[in-house]
């Protein structure tokens, strides 16, 4: 028997913590939960252990400190309390890194302040994820606890890629250049992608497509992420729930010289009341497929317009790939709609890929092909761990990484530039 090692994940959103405690001996999740509505009357708790029924109340809940204790309460009556022994690090989502963090990183004062200092770019998520961090270092301040970044996997992207075709002294000065989101995703997925083809991961070439209401693009080169949709923030690239992604940047000066709308409201309308939602008034696939089948053309072109630009971006990643081993679809939409799966490779036979109607047809389940025997580019379904993933990460560096863990492995990159201060707009990856 190997000891038993516990790593709890921390993803700290502005009224919100998600939490998952994993057993690292293994990789099973123990428990999973979620305080929301922070500092409202009508905060709620649910508490899914996985040996055991699932709870869930409504109290108020202040603030984080109250979030977290109110956490650890639940896992207590489970047993599975934050004092004990088995408990041997804490891993905290944290939106932005800047250029500064390439890899997982073990959290101390000076890692604390770089991450505020990263506040000016990422103003909604940093805050409440340092929220979280300085919560649990009061609460455990003996164990080590690791900061796992969503922009970590995109700092290997060329410079060609990475880089805006805009005045360098401008952007210089203000750190505007593309940083992409979703890298946990992305490095999870496109590594199972290379388990799941039986390749050694570098030599395996990915284009990984994460389609939830926030969804982005990658192309991963054997390990590395060479291109990925999300810029400056989670608002360029693919079409999103509520997002326009790409547009031509003009739209915004027509609509403040034309419309007379102010900055903040543009942002709004570009961030909360774009894509999907924009388009025909629902963001959730299934509503949306729903409606098709009723014969709702606004329903219909809100597809087609986000399945097109699936399409542009497989076409452009198969480019800058050049060799493709497989496209991968994850995250809610991606792994459930067999509909978008089979719009976006549709007429892309001569490229390679196509889908198999009854493979692509199968729900549920875990990393599968859904692309014909023989074809040229696989296509897959992966679902998404970025929990695990942040454990696997922290566990690794906690120091603890070697002791029989099923999955735990060293994800480190080289680079590190300096990041500094800079101004945008962010939403929610
Ligand atoms: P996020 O983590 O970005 O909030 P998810 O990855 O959970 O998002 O994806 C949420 C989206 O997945 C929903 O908005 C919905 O459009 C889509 N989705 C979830 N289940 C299904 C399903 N069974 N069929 C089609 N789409 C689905």
């Amino acid at each position: 028997m190997s000891t038993p090692a516990r790593v709890l994940v921390l993803n700290s959103g502005s009224s919100s913590v998600k939490y998952q405690l994993l057993d690292m001996n293994g990789g099973e999740r123990l428990a999973t939960g979620l305080v929301e509505r922070i500092g409202e009357s009508t905060s709620r708790i649910a508490h899914s252990p996985s040996h055991g029924a699932r709870r869930e109340h409504t109290e108020r809940i202040d603030d984080h400190s109250a979030a977290l204790r109110a956490a650890a309460a639940e896992l207590a009556r489970d047993g599975l309390g934050l004092d004990s022994p088995e408990l041997v690090a804490i891993g905290h989502r944290v939106v932005h890194g800047g250029l500064r963090f390439t890899e997982p990183t073990l959290i101390d004062d000076k890692v604390i302040a770089e991450i505020e200092r990263l506040v000016p770019v990422a103003p909604l998520h940093n805050p409440a994820n340092l929220l979280g961090i300085r919560q649990a270092r009061e609460l455990r301040p003996d164990l080590p606890q690791v900061a796992v970044f969503d922009t970590a996997f995109h700092t290997t992207m060329p410079e060609y890629a990475a880089r805006y075709a805009i005045d360098r002294a401008t952007a210089d000065e203000h750190r505007v250049r593309r940083y992409g989101f979703h890298g946990t995703s992305h490095a999870y997925v496109s590594r199972k992608a290379a388990e799941l083809l039986g390749r050694p991961y570098e030599d395996t070439n990915v284009i990984v497509l994460h389609l939830g209401n926030g969804a982005s693009a990658s192309a991963v080169a054997g390990g590395r992420c060479v291109d990925t949709s999300m810029g400056l923030t989670p608002l360029e690239g693919l079409v999103m729930g509520t997002r326009s992604g790409d547009i031509d940047p003009a739209v915004v000066f027509h609509l403040a010289r034309v419309a007379g709308m102010e900055v903040d409201a543009i942002d709004e309308l570009l961030n909360k009341k774009s894509g999907l939602v924009g388009l025909c008034g629902d963001n959730d696939m299934r509503e949306i497929r729903r409606r098709i089948d009723e014969g709702d053309d606004e329903a219909r072109l809100a597809f087609d317009i986000y399945t097109h630009r699936l399409r542009k971006y497989i076409g452009a990643y198969l480019a800058v790939l050049g060799r493709v081993d497989a496209v991968v679809f994850t995250a809610g939409v991606g792994e459930n709609a067999a509909e978008v799966r089979e719009a976006a490779v549709a007429g892309l036979d001569g490229l390679g890929l196509a889908v198999d109607p009854s493979r692509n047809a199968v729900r549920g389940g875990g990393p599968r092909l859904v692309s014909p025997d023989g074809a040229r580019v696989a296509v897959a379904v992966i679902p998404t761990d970025e929990e695990l993933e942040i454990a696997q990460q922290t566990f690794a560096l906690a120091g603890a990484g070697e002791s029989g863990s099923e999955g735990a492995h060293e994800s480190r990159r080289e680079g590190g530039r300096e990041s500094g201060r800079q101004s945008a707009v962010e939403g929610h990856a």
